[in-house]
């Protein structure tokens, strides 16, 4: 099996992209949100939580709590008993008032559109933010790595790298500024429903003929190996390399 170049790197990328974009023309955000408030509020709760278990909660949440002083006026004990369903769940209301009564005092209630002013809210770091930006507001500002974007990129040879920055930075390396809120959703999408922690379902991947990763049968192996797929080399691209561009075949999400 011949080294990846960065040339053939980067067509296997489109073709992962191409894939998983036909596979999964329905992908979005699957929190629950009307708002960019309500994606913030969402976001936070969602760390080391299922989106399912976060919708649970936020359906009640969102009725009683609408405005950004809502939350900030809250009463400690009151929010914490509100989210208690969810891990965690005192340091995330403790982070959803304080957040809040930054948006209250510096930002007239609004949620910020910048990158740098959502990281400094108690509670929101890059993934959060790239989650409200993309989601809530169209702003291609990075690419959402959460567990699944990192097995995913290790187990594609996009990036062996464990830190979440680093990963991020590779892929935006590689895939056009446009597509970066859908890549991150096509990636979460295939992890859910095809390539598990524990389980990948490499025998029914869509993807697989591009993936080295792929586990079967000698005779699948073979099978896919026609595909002349080379051995990738992670971290191997440069920055900056031109790639095709297209339109943004997701939706921004609503509900
Ligand atoms: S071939 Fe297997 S390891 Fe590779 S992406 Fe598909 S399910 Fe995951």
């Amino acid at each position: 099996m011949s080294r990846e170049t960065k040339v053939d790197l980067q067509k296997r990328v489109e073709e992962i992209l191409d894939l998983l974009a036909s596979t999964y023309p329905e992908a979005h955000c699957e929190l629950h949100f009307r708002n960019p408030l309500e994606l913030l509020i969402a976001t936070i709760l969602s760390a080391q939580c299922t989106d399912k278990q976060v919708n649970i909660v936020t359906a009640d949440l969102f009725q009683k709590y609408r405005s950004a002083s809502d939350y900030a006026d809250a009463s400690p004990e009151g929010l914490e008993q509100d989210v208690r369903r969810i891990g965690l769940y005192r340091n995330k209301a403790k982070n959803i008032r304080a957040a809040c009564q930054a948006l209250v005092e510096q930002h007239g209630g609004e949620v910020p559109r910048t990158l740098t002013e959502l990281v400094a809210l108690d509670g929101v770091g890059r993934k959060t933010a790239n989650v409200v930006l993309g989601n809530a507001f169209g702003i291609e500002e990075g690419v959402v790595v959460d567990t699944h974007v990192a097995r995913l990129s290790a187990r594609l040879g996009i990036s062996s790298e464990t830190d979440p920055v680093k990963i991020e930075k590779r892929w935006m390396s590689l895939v056009p500024r446009d597509r970066w809120s859908i890549l991150s959703h096509w990636l979460i999408w295939h992890g859910r429903r095809r390539c598990g922690a524990r389980k990948p379902d490499c025998a029914g991947c869509e993807i697989r003929p591009l993936c080295p990763s792929m586990t079967g049968s000698a005779d699948e192996r073979k099978t896919v190996a026609q595909a002349s797929i080379p051995k990738p080399t992670p971290e191997s691209h440069e920055p900056g390399q031109p790639t095709r561009r297209r339109s943004n075949a997701g939706r921004v999400p609503g509900i």
